[in-house]
């Protein structure tokens, strides 16, 4: 079998567009109201600046206002308290997103907790981690969102499939298992206590990968005809030229000879998030104006 490639990159373009024409007619019908997304760097961890330019990036192109903030490594948990409390006071900001990894000083469970939860456009706020997990409307964590919009791209009804989740993070693992057991799959998640992976794998009808291993998880692991999401995103020293390149937690050549389905990596689920990033920040202002 050769694995159908899920198109992550045109996914998550059309949905930014759907995204752009609702602020687009939103603006028009709604007095003017443009979504804000305020975004918070400490420190100067190169990957999160791109992270953060990229989020700025995609709010412009979908009509959004964006308000960077970057802050010197060493602010302290108080200072980053006080800015976090202005955005919750400030109605032009309709999202807040403080960029992790935070340095060490700062405790991200603190500065998660004094997100106002109507603008926790991450879903990292216990509120909505509750809500969530209640079956209540909430602002979801965006990456295991558009895993399931690639999900739902493949597979017509999810019920009663077997789903495998690897990884148990509060970003990815655990709200990805909750979404894929509120669309009635039989979930499992392993973790790094897990007695036999290979046999969990190969039970699978549905494979998520958040391990952060590169090409971990075997070809001969995978059921046949199973869809694999890969939501690893390791960065390697190709042997052959020294260049670097990014790899998923999934042998992607070896996997596309069984999987039915498989994202690849680049091109797969990380467009996705910031997609989603983007619909939560929608999300948001509809919610704060009574629409949602
Ligand atoms: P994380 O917090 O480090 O969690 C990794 C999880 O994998 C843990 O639960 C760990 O188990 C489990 N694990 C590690 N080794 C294992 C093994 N040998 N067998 C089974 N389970 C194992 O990572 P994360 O933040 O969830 O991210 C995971 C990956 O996704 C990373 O590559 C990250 O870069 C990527 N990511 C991608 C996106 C995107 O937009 N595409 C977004 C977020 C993250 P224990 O809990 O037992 O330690």
């Amino acid at each position: 079998m050769t694995a159908r490639i899920i198109d992550g990159l045109a996914v998550a373009k059309r949905l930014r567009q759907e995204v752009a024409a609702h602020a687009a007619d939103m603006k028009e019908r709604q007095g003017g109201i443009i979504p804000g997304l305020a975004v918070i760097l400490v420190g100067d961890n190169p990957a999160s600046q791109v992270y953060v330019r990229n989020k700025a990036r995609v709010c412009e192109e979908v009509g959004f206002r964006s308000y960077s903030h970057s802050l010197p490594s060493m602010t302290s948990e108080a200072e980053l308290l006080d800015l976090i409390n202005d955005l919750n006071e400030n109605p032009q900001v309709n999202g807040i997103l403080v960029q992790l990894p935070l340095p060490e000083h700062i405790s991200e469970r603190t500065i998660i907790g004094a997100i106002d939860p109507i603008k926790d456009v991450d879903g990292f706020h216990p509120v909505n981690v509750g809500r969530q997990t209640s079956g209540l409307m909430s602002l979801a964590p965006c990456t295991p969102s558009g895993c399931m919009i690639l999900l739902r791209e493949v597979l017509a009804d999810l019920s009663g499939l077997k789903a495998l989740v690897i990884g148990r993070s509060n970003i990815v693992g655990k709200p990805m298992a909750m979404m894929l057991l509120q669309d009635n799959c039989t979930v499992t998640i392993a973790h790094s206590h897990t007695r036999d992976l290979p046999y969990e794998c190969q039970q699978a009808d549905i494979l998520v990968t958040a391990l952060g291993r590169p090409g971990f998880v075997k070809g001969e692991w995978i059921k046949p005809g199973a869809v694999v999401i890969d939501v690893g995103i390791n960065r390697v020293t190709d042997a052959a030229t020294g260049k670097s390149k990014l790899l998923g937690d999934v042998d992607f050549a070896a996997a596309c000879e069984v999987a039915g389905a498989i994202t690849p990596v680049p091109g797969g689920v990380g467009p996705m998030t910031i997609a989603c990033l983007m619909q939560n920040t929608l999300q948001a202002t509809m919610m704060q104006n009574g629409w949602w």
